[in-house]
């Protein structure tokens, strides 16, 4: 039976999936490692069976030893055709998925400087699964591809032009989300392949794009994973200004700054208490109620923004593990956006219905599956 399979590494997770090439990238089996540096945990979900395994204090490697361990032994007489590997990085030049030949990797290891909390970790995976699985090609599918067509205004900086030539663009990132949501709306929504749509992918990372004709023409991410949206721990817009302040008058160093803007800011920073969503939303703290106040403003705000982008809207999509489960913040994040025409119907949010709009706006909650994308552009490679 060919099989595919599709590798993710976060900054804490890894996620990993086997597809059956032959049924319609049937999941075979999933799961993955989450709190990888602290207590990890492995989960896996293999028909009806779903195992969970404390791992305790590995980090990537171990992560991904123990990964590769689980898909020998329970994919034992599959044959692995294909890896597909979440790259975060794709650069300037690749904006579609490439064979990860020693020439490409080589090209994406000049990349790291610019995800330092990524980059290394996906190109560690790459390197493992190439010794485990020889015979397989490995494909490496970016974050950034889904943005590399995107105009100039929202490619550049106002820096001095050395820097954008040097790679310090607005890049954009969930490229591989944006690219399942638009895959969705283009199969199940055709009539809106012209109009003005704003995805807004709200996870732990988040973003959102403006998208013409299936493709991206702005998002809220730019250089790094941190501008934009504020996130579970990383900081979203901010005026550089303080960066300079924190450097020369706190003296914080580079990695104390890196460290404060991705592990210690967003919600977790806001609240105090956490980063996680659910937690606030539980929380009687009005630290927490001020995080969720901040979040909910900055998704209207950029909502607008895109918005602008696009010249108006048309349709609006939530996904990510906070657009697609919770109605509250999809209700107080729109709340105020009838000069958008955005109206949401309460009562099909609550129930996280595919269409929650009663207004001229379409808005949507689509579950978003960056595997399958990885899972695609696999097989895509194998059937040449
Ligand atoms: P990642 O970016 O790591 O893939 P996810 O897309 O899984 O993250 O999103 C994780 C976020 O989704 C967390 O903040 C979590 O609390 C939030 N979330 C998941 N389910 C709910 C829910 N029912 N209500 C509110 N937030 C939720």
């Amino acid at each position: 039976m060919k099989t595919v399979l599709t590798i993710n590494a976060g900054s804490s997770s890894l996620k990993f999936a086997a597809y059956d090439v032959e049924n319609d990238l049937t999941v075979v089996m999933d799961g993955q490692i989450e709190n990888i540096g602290k207590k990890a945990r492995l989960i896996v979900d293999h028909g009806d069976n779903r195992k969970i395994k404390n791992l305790g204090a590995i980090d990537h490697h171990g992560a991904m030893a123990a990964v590769l361990k689980v898909l020998r032994k329970r994919l034992a007489g599959r044959v692995i055709h294909a890896v597909g590997h979440r790259i975060v990085h794709g650069g300037v030049n690749f904006s579609a998925p490439q064979i990860l030949t020693p020439d490409v990797i080589a090209e994406l290891e000049t990349y790291i400087p610019f995800a330092p909390l990524h980059q290394p970790h996906n190109l560690n995976c790459v390197q493992a699964a190439i010794a485990s699985f020889p015979g397989a090609i490995q494909i490496g599918c970016f974050d950034t591809a889904f943005h590399r067509d995107h105009p100039w205004v929202n490619d550049t900086f106002a820096l001095p032009r050395r820097f954008y030539d040097e790679g310090v663009r607005r890049y954009g990132f969930h490229g591989l989300s944006y690219d399942y949501i638009t895959s969705v709306l283009e199969r199940d929504y055709p009539e809106l392949h012209d109009k003005k749509v704003v995805i807004a992918h709200l996870g732990n990372g988040a973003s959102m794009c403006a998208i013409r004709q299936g493709q991206s023409v702005g998002s809220t991410m730019g250089f790094s994973a941190l501008d934009g949206l504020p996130m579970g721990t990383r900081c979203g817009q901010i005026d550089p200004g303080v960066l300079l302040y924190l450097m020369d008058q706190k003296q914080l160093s580079a990695t104390e700054i890196t460290n404060i803007l991705y592990k210690e800011s967003g919600m977790l920073g806001l609240s105090g208490i956490s980063g996680d969503m659910r937690t606030l939303q539980a929380s009687d703290a009005p630290e927490a109620a001020q995080a969720l106040d901040y979040y909910t403003f900055r998704v209207a705000r950029e909502i607008g923004a895109m918005s602008a982008v696009l010249g108006g809207i048309d349709a609006l999509v939530f996904c990510g593990g906070i657009g697609e489960n919770s109605a509250h913040i999809r209700a107080r994040a729109t709340q105020n956006l009838g000069y958008l025409g955005i109206k949401l119907n309460l009562n099909a949010n609550a129930w996280h219905e595919r269409e929650i709009s009663d207004g001229p706006t379409r808005v949507f909650v689509i579950p978003t599956d960056e595997e399958r994308v990885i899972a695609r552009a696999a097989k895509a490679h194998i059937a040449t």
